[in-house]
């Protein structure tokens, strides 16, 4: 039974490059691809990503940062025409007042630049341990472990781990997966949940880990 990280993350790759149409990167992974690891683009986008489709977050960041600039233009920013400028986005309301306090936090308390400390992200408000994470990863190069509901669902389906929540996932993929995958692992999941190991009719009959997969061997059985 193949349970190596390297292998899964091999196989993984490998399926999503035989697709019909190869899938995008993550939001999070073009906006570090195109924008050079700019951290505040990386924080506002992964604010902005939380229930949004990948290609509409950033497509709104890239508007976003040719209207303002840095953190001091965005917490001085007039909130209507920020609410008007990110309202494709799911939760603008709430989302355009989120990045207004952040980025006043970042300038009283960073100069106007992003931490990068763990702990420092989440002070910031709305920010948990999946958007400090990610932060860490896609900003910083800085090895950690962002889980969201693919890797939370993918990790359990595959029995990497067995856990309830996206935290204790977090915990337990921290404790097994060595560092060097860390910066990977995030994208890859994410992608393979988003086309192959979806959450519901998942695409079993074309995954190279159905082997290895507990939710596909418990389904067999019955
Ligand atoms: S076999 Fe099915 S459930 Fe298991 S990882 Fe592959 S797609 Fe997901």
């Amino acid at each position: 039974m193949v349970k190596s990280i390297g292998t899964i993350l091999k196989k993984m790759e490998g399926k999503l490059r035989t697709l019909n149409t190869i899938p995008r990167p993550t939001a999070l992974k073009e906006l570090q691809r195109e924008e050079g690891k700019d951290p505040l683009k990386i924080l506002i986008g992964t604010i902005l990503s939380a229930r949004s489709r990948d290609e509409n977050t950033t497509k709104v960041v890239h508007q976003l940062f040719l209207r303002y600039h840095d953190a001091k233009d965005l917490a001085n920013s007039n909130i209507e025409e920020l609410k008007l400028l990110i309202h494709s986005i799911g939760f603008y309301n709430i989302k355009a007042n989120r990045i207004k306090q952040v980025c006043k936090i970042l300038l009283e308390r960073h100069g106007g630049t992003v931490p990068s400390k763990f702990e420092d992200l989440l002070e910031l408000p709305g920010v948990g341990r999946k958007t400090a994470n990610c932060v860490l990863v896609y900003a910083f190069n800085a090895p950690a472990m962002p889980v969201d509901i693919h890797v939370h669902r993918i990790s359990n389906r595959i029995g990497l781990v067995e856990t309830k929540t996206p935290e204790k996932t977090e915990e337990e993929l921290s404790k097994i997966v060595p560092k060097k995958y860390w910066l990977d692992l995030n994208n890859i999941f994410v992608m393979y949940g988003q086309n192959i190991c979806r959450p519901s009719n998942p695409k079993c009959g074309y995954c190279d880990l159905s082997n290895i997969c507990k939710y596909f061997l418990s389904k067999k059985e019955i």
